[in-house]
């Protein structure tokens, strides 16, 4: 007998960008899932070009478009790793197009995070900072380490990406910190400590410290440093590949694509809850 399950048909946005010619590859490692269109935005000399020899493997049969409503009737569910307002308005599309959608896009509002609610209310959103395994896993072991540790360490979140990446802190580590501060009963918006400089005074035990670094094609590297009197644990994940994050997308998207409206994360698609 064979299977009858038909695989789940994924629209991929940003489809020339650094995470989109990796998601269109992801896709099509998969078995349950397959690429059924393609998207950049309007003007982008990626249009018209076959979304698989974008991505560097065999031709997809999928021309890259500029048409959001088109593409994701075309799909059961979309992947869009772009900029914070095309990610607004794709999940906006999706929810007019009753479709589900996984969204890694960081540096979002407040109130762009409102226009992902909003979308979430008519179909499945899944928004996570970081895709990979290894980083949600880290921050499990963030929560225990500050559970262990409460007042008697300082906190310091360090992250390195490559030099196009356009905001910071990064949104993993924005996510390391909110896993920090609930854990240790503090509001993050009152202890984040952005960078240091000049005459700042001692430092305030219940800070958070962040530290951005950029440079060359680093991937992404995050490290907390839990500073006590006469010891210090520091906790380090590093990805080298993006493959890392498009994997953990498609495999939310085929998730999300069976699930009733509603915003999710990764903790969701990981049975981590
Ligand atoms: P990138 O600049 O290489 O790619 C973004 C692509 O989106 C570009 O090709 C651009 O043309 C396209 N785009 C912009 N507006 C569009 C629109 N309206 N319609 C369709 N396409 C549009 O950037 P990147 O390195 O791939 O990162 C994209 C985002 O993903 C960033 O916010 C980054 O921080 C985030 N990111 C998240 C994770 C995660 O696991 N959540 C991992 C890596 C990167």
């Amino acid at each position: 007998m064979t299977d009858s399950v038909s695989p789940v048909r994924v629209a991929v946005t940003g489809a020339a960008g650094r995470m989109g010619r990796m998601l269109v590859a992801a896709v099509a490692a998969r078995a349950d899932c397959r690429l059924a269109a393609a998207l950049e935005r309007q003007g982008s000399a990626a249009i018209g070009v076959d979304a698989g020899v974008l991505a560097g493997i065999d031709a997809a049969g999928v021309s890259v478009g500029d048409d959001a409503a088109e593409a994701f009737s075309a799909a059961d569910v979309a992947i869009d790793f772009t900029t914070p307002e095309a990610s607004c308005a794709h999940a906006a599309a999706a929810a007019a197009a009753g479709r589900a959608i996984v969204i890694g896009t960081t540096g979002l509002s407040p109130e762009q995070h409102g226009e992902l609610e909003a979308a979430a209310r008519d179909v499945p959103v899944v928004w996570a900072p970081n895709f990979s395994v290894g980083v949600n896993l880290t921050l499990r072991l963030l929560a225990q380490a500050a559970e262990v540790l409460g007042e008697d360490a300082d906190v310091e979140i360090v992250e390195m990406h490559h030099r196009h990446k356009v905001d910071a802190p990064s949104g993993t580590a924005l996510r390391m910190g909110e896993v920090l501060a609930d854990t240790l009963g503090r509001d993050l918006d009152l202890v984040a400590e952005h960078g240091r400089s000049g005459r700042t005074g001692a430092r305030g035990r219940e800070r958070i410290g962040f530290h951005a670094l950029r440079g060359g094609d680093v991937v992404g590297d995050h490290t907390v440093v839990f500073a006590a009197e006469g010891e210090r644990i520091e906790i380090t994940h590093r990805a080298s590949d993006r493959m890392t994050f498009a994997a953990g997308a498609v495999r939310a998207a085929v998730w999300a694509a069976a699930r009733p409206p509603g915003r999710y994360d990764m903790d969701d698609v990981l049975g981590l809850r």
